[in-house]
């Protein structure tokens, strides 16, 4: 009720003073409304007497003594009157009590115009509350009003007033209706009505204020995230021309002349602007300047291309997804350096990524920046490769990276089209890209003008003058440096960038340290593909419940070594089975107990402890192999033709694909099909007459020996856990040990009989017409002849790997081919062969290309369940073909004078030349063709 407070006085008040003035105004009106004086009114009333006085002259004065009254004016009017027609018509209740000197009083209730006497004395409600409310005013104050108006000068000219007169005064009250109408007697109600609007009002504000929030930033993120595209795309001037889009507008300000005042960049893009012919202003389009391309001259900048060396080769041998893992990782890292150094990545393409430091913001260190940013990228890339050897197999790590630099003005603006980006352009960038090319493996090479600034920079020790001059496109011979910042990591040379050195000056010391290192990192990798299988064979056999029996796993015989004799015509895998639905059941769920994983990698490492180091057949040629028939069983296992279901895709792969053992069985064979290869052929080691040859009878004397040795390796009381994850039955032991001599055997590719045999159960399987097929369909068993093409399948998927160096790039068939070079040549130096192999060396290549690669890669497409990998390994087939035809000899002239010649120079004290070869050759028989 309180809060009614000051409405509730400021209303009295001002009824109050209206009261008082509007009944002074309307006493003019009273005598219009008089009754007569003898009228009983029942309520008070006032009445005016004036007497009407004669004098002996005739006139009427007031004062005269003489006079007399001969008659009397007489005129009664109601109080009431005083009170009517003042009040608002809404207004109600309002109390009024008039009180004369002479103890008389009298009380109305004036209800908007009407007043109504409500009886004698004050009769207004004596709460407390409305006691305190009343106003008054006494009317005895009239006598002020009389002195107020004699000092105005101003002359009261009625009857004199004196105390005699009974002086009245008003008084007006609140009453209960009036309390009723202002003040709510459930102010709670108003209070919460008024709460609940409020509260409404702060939640709506509130609420409109978070989406407006949320809104803006969704809109900053969004904002944040396209100018982080562009600012990953784009230098940041530019960027903020792009996104402001107020390149026009800019130029157009600076339309005509050029100020001095205005900063270099500006000038130097207006004269550029203005130097141009644009088309678009001949006729007139008012929105010609708007279009101006963004472009600046930067005129001290250093470009800096890096390239992967031996990218191209090593992603011949890989699946797409691991190309783009290395380049997402390496440029990745490179991203993260560039921003760290203030340095501008311009843009990736392919292998190469171009960077420039000086733009947009010129800064004066900026060949100094780059240098260093060489630095650190080159030690990164290092690391980097190196540790992604395990999960992208053999050769990652000898990936190499050659960089060069240039410094010099460039033109750098935005190509616009449908895909702007950020371009360099002029001499200084051609330049850099020459310094690159023309580098090495794991160098940086800089222009002579890179080289000034980093003198100038007291960098002059981080300089080495190359010997040789370097060519460059329109510029001639010039003279460049190789830089070598300080503060870096000695960077080891990886071996494809060593085959290409024309001297050894680059080569590093420390050989042995990085092969036990690649040592690990190619087990790390063998292991992990073989543990993949492992888990499908787990997953497989769990899904199909076959319940584990005793196995009497097979020892191999002293008394009869013959592993040839057990090489099958047909293998038998396991039929098809519906139940089985591998895309429904993800091998990776499946956990090997860390005890198989052990084993597993146990295993992997003793097989490659028992790889000699031979130039050629060492761990690293296993690896190669196991890399390839991975790829292939991947292309068999996720065909890129349209098979329906399962089934037919275990048709169409003739069982492989269902079944997990086979696939491990050929990786398994892989690993182990040159373990303690000797280093020269089995004709030679007959020719010798050794024990291993007498041993196998001299046939196929090397891939039998790999096979007892792993098999017994196998066999081993601590490899126990692991042999029986691989193999629950002994139909599966069976299967394995068949598989893998079938598979080893084969990659005995000299053998004439073992080589007969073959093609003609290629023929069996394969070279039957369609008329032929189905006329003999009922004599052959249908699974006898699935199984016999799986047989022939794998026996070619492993002899395809075995040298699927010839069916890749050309760098990798070059640096395995130099590899076999060296075996042989090492050999003959050692007294292991009659003949230099030097002198056939380009004849024997086309032959082996002619008569064994490229027919083999023929079958791989003619069996037709390698899909593209087919057609890959063949076109790399015939291109290396071609390519050998050309550079062949040069190829073999390069071979001479690396092994030869530096060998002759040297003396036979030092074998440079076989630092990363083999200690086991001494002999090489030319007669016989390549052995891999
Ligand atoms: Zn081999």
């Amino acid at each position: 009720m309180c809060n009614r407070g000051p409405r509730w006085i400021t209303q009295q008040l001002f009824y109050f003073v209206l009261l008082f003035f509007r009944a002074i105004t309307r006493v003019g009106n009273f005598t219009k409304r008089f009754v007569p004086p003898d009228v009983d009114t029942g309520e008070p009333v006032i009445r005016i007497l004036y007497p009407i006085l004669d004098t002996a002259d005739g006139a009427i004065t007031i004062n005269e003594p003489d006079s007399k009254v001969v008659g009397i004016i007489a005129s009664t009017f109601f109080w009431r009157q005083f009170l009517e027609n003042i009040l608002p018509n809404a207004e109600r209740g309002l109390v009024v009590v008039f009180e004369n000197t002479c103890n008389q009083s009298f009380t109305y209730e004036v209800n908007g115009h009407n007043a109504r006497y409500v009886g004698p004395g004050d009769l207004h409600d004596h709460k407390p509350d409305f006691d305190n409310r009343g106003h008054a005013l006494t009317f005895s104050d009239i006598g002020s009003f009389a002195e107020a108006l004699s000092t105005s000068e101003e002359t009261y000219g009625g009857l004199p007033i004196n105390d005699g007169f009974c002086a009245y005064s008003i008084s007006v009250y609140p009453s209960e209706t009036m309390w009723n109408l202002f003040v709510h007697k459930e102010p709670w109600l108003y209070s919460a009505i008024a709460v609940a609007i409020f509260g409404f009002t702060t939640f709506f504000l509130l609420g409109y204020d978070k989406l407006v929030s949320i809104r803006q930033k969704k809109v900053m993120k969004t904002a944040i995230q396209s100018t982080t595209i562009v600012s990953s795309l784009f230098p940041s001037t530019i960027r903020d021309r792009l996104l402001n889009g107020d390149e026009g507008s800019q130029t157009t300000k600076n339309t005509g002349r050029s100020s001095m005042f205005e900063p270099t960049k500006v000038r130097l893009r207006t004269y550029l602007n203005d130097g141009e012919h644009d088309p678009t202003n001949v006729d007139g389009t008012s929105n010609a300047r708007a279009n101006k391309p963004i472009a600046d001259l930067f005129p001290a900048t250093t470009v800096l291309f890096a390239d992967i060396a031996g990218f191209t080769a090593w992603s011949s041998t890989r699946e797409p997804t691991q190309v783009f893992t290395l380049l997402e990782a390496v440029y990745g890292a490179f991203d993260k350096i560039a921003a760290r150094r203030g340095v501008f990545k311009v843009e990736t393409i392919g292998d190469s990524y171009v960077a420039v430091t000086g733009l947009p913001d010129p800064r004066k260190d900026h060949a100094l920046v780059m240098a260093k940013f060489a630095r650190d990228c080159r030690q990164r890339f290092q690391e980097m490769c190196a540790s992604l050897e395990s999960t992208l197999g053999p050769e990652t790590s000898e990936l190499g990276l050659r960089i060069g630099m240039h410094s010099g003005p460039v033109t750098a603006g935005v190509l616009r089209g449908q895909k702007s980006r950020f371009q360099l352009f002029g001499d200084t960038v051609n330049t850099a890209s020459r310094m690159e090319s023309t580098g090495r493996v794991n160098r940086i090479q800089t222009s002579q003008a890179t080289a000034e600034l980093l003198q100038s920079a007291n960098k002059s020790h981080w300089l080495r003058a190359r010997e040789e001059m370097v060519e460059a496109k329109g510029k001639g011979l010039m003279i460049t440096y190789w830089v070598e910042p300080k503060g870096a990591a000695e960077m080891s040379v990886g071996g494809t960038a060593e085959i290409t050195k024309s001297t050894n000056e680059d080569v590093d010391t420390d050989t042995s340290m990085r092969l036990s290192n690649r040592t690990e990192r190619l087990v790390a990798w063998n292991t992990d593909i073989l543990e993949q299988l492992l888990k499908k064979i787990v997953l497989r056999r769990r899904l199909l419940k076959h319940r584990s029996t005793a196995i009497k796993w097979r020892k191999t015989n002293t008394t009869n070594n013959m592993v040839l004799d057990e090489v099958r015509e047909v293998i038998h895998l396991p039929e098809y089975n519906g139940k089985y639905n591998d895309a429904d059941f993800d091998p990776s769920s499946v956990i090997l107990s860390s005890m198989v994983r052990r084993q597993l990698r146990e295993y992997v490492t003793a097989i490659a402890i028992l790889y000699p180091e031979n130039p050629f057949h060492n761990f690293q040629h296993a690896s190669h192999v196991g890399m390839s028939v991975a790829k292939l069983l991947s292309r068999i296992v996720a065909p890129d033709i349209d098979v329906e279901g399962h089934e037919e895709l275990h048709d169409h792969t003739y069982g492989i694909t269902s079944s997990p053992l086979t696939q491990f069985a050929c990786v398994f064979s892989a690993l182990i099909h040159d373990v303690d290869h000797p280093g020269v052929p089995n004709a030679q080691l007959v020719k010798e007459g050794t024990d291993m040859a007498r041993m196998y009878k001299g046939k196929s004397v090397a891939e039998q020996n790999s096979i007892n040795l792993a098999w017994d390796l196998l066999m081993q009381e601590k490899f126990t856990a692991l042999r029986h994850t691989i193999c629950k039955t002994q139909d599966e032991a069976v299967r394995f040990r068949q598989l893998v001599v079938n598979a080893v055997c084969a990659t005995d590719i000299i053998d004439k009989n073992l080589k007969n045999a073959r093609n003609k159960r290629w023929e069996k399987a394969f070279a039957l017409n369609e008329n032929e097929w189905n006329s003999r369909i009922s004599v052959i068993n249908l699974h006898e002849q699935i199984n016999r093409k799986a047989t022939i399948v794998i026996e070619h998927l492993i002899q395809a790997s075995d040298v699927a160096h010839t069916m890749q790039h050309w760098h990798i068939y070059i640096k395995w081919n130099e590899r076999l070079y060296a075996e042989m040549y090492k050999a003959y130096t050692q007294g292991r062969s009659d003949k230099d192999p030097t002198e056939s060396w380009y004849k024997g290549e086309i032959g082996f290309l002619d008569f064994y690669v490229i027919p083999l890669a023929e079958k791989l497409a003619e069996c037709g369940v390698f899909g593209v990998s087919s057609d890959e390994y063949l076109n790399y087939a015939i291109q290396n073909r071609s390519e050998w035809e050309k550079k062949g000899r040069e190829v073999v002239a390069g071979y001479v004078k690396k092994y030869k010649e530096d060998a002759m120079k040297e003396d036979s004290g030092n074998n440079k030349p076989f630092a990363e070869a083999s200690h086991h050759l001494s002999f090489v028989d030319l007669d016989i063709t390549q052995k891999v």
